[in-house]
């Protein structure tokens, strides 16, 4: 649940719970909960699988952002990119970022981690016997604090919802953001409109991008419907926040077809779409330029190897 709705069920709830008359002395008791600090927290530490999550909370209420990146320990760009919202102060709604999730892949500079694909297990119950389950089990636990939940990758050449060319096709991922639906319909009736949240980031994000050639689509993989070409995207970080606990999850692709250096000024500008159109207000967000990411010497990674296509 966000700060947001977190704070509204408390001043709805407390004044029910201790009933009329002491409604004043109940709000009295909501005032006086301090404001959350931003900080961050290291999780499993002086293992395989330590990571560290970052805090980040404005004093105005408004909706939290979840960002992981590092799913994938081949897609450097991902998690320089989220490294750069570590320090990051809102003033309205909140961002926990998570910028290395899956350490033992990034070390290795491997798609996989000590459990295999970590995007493929968020549909195994909690009990099970993966040893990637208790960092999967503790996302969970963040994506039920959050609004709004990104997920960053890379992956080579272009996606596009039609046939142009070998590196320009509906099975490529490289610059697009993927949904699982564009509206999912809530119990009460209530729409998540997916699509268009998407739609409204790409243009945003595509307005600051010069060359055409590396403008953002929306991909819909349609993952829950019968004929779906992406059944295994069942097992994904994304599709477990929109399918099991309703949250508007996109994953946001950049392609592995340009330098480190604008693979992570491409994902800036698509996270920072995402957050202005999530309504969050931040004092400033990280520069696009690809200039500001010349410190990014590609040495300090190593070359990505063409071997592993996916996204
Ligand atoms: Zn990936």
């Amino acid at each position: 649940m966000g700060h947001f709705w977190r704070v509204c069920l408390l001043a709805v709830a407390v004044p029910l719970l201790v009933g009329p008359g002491s409604f004043c002395l109940a709000s009295e008791k909501v005032q006086a909960q301090p404001e959350p600090e931003s900080h961050t927290k290291t999780y499993f530490s002086k293992s395989r699988q330590e990571f560290a999550v970052h805090y980040r909370y404005g004093s105005e209420a408004g909706p939290t952002l979840l960002i992981v990146a590092g799913i994938h320990g081949d897609e450097a760009g991902g998690y320089l990119a989220a490294e750069r919202y570590t320090h990051i102060n809102p003033v309205k709604g909140n961002l926990i970022v998570v910028p290395r999730l899956n350490r033992a892949a990034i070390n290795a500079r491997r798609r996989h981690g000590l459990g295999g694909d970590m995007n493929r297990l968020f549909n195994l119950p909690a009990s099970s016997r993966n040893p990637d389950i208790r960092v999967v089990n503790l996302v969970k636990q963040l994506i039920r604090q959050s609004d709004y939940v990104l997920n960053l990758h890379q992956g080579y050449d272009f996606y596009n919802p039609r046939w142009i060319s070998k590196t320009r096709n509906p099975t490529k991922w490289g610059q697009c953001n993927v949904i699982d639906t564009a509206t999912y319909h809530l119990p009460s009736g209530r729409k998540l409109e997916l699509g268009q949240y998407a739609t409204q980031v790409v243009h945003r994000a595509n307005r600051s991008i010069e060359n055409g050639d590396y403008h953002f689509e929306v991909n819909n993989t349609n993952t829950a419907v019968k004929w779906t070409r992406h059944r295994e995207q069942r097992g994904s970080l994304t599709y477990y926040s929109l399918y099991n606990q309703q949250k508007i999850a996109v994953g946001l692709e950049v392609t592995k077809n340009c330098s480190l250096a604008e693979a992570v000024s491409y994902l800036t500008i698509a996270i920072n779409a995402a957050i202005e159109e999530a309504g969050i207000q931040v004092d400033s967000l990280p520069s696009e330029s690809v200039q500001a990411m010349a410190h990014l010497a590609e040495a300090k990674v190593k070359p990505i190897s063409r071997a592993k296509r996916k996204g």
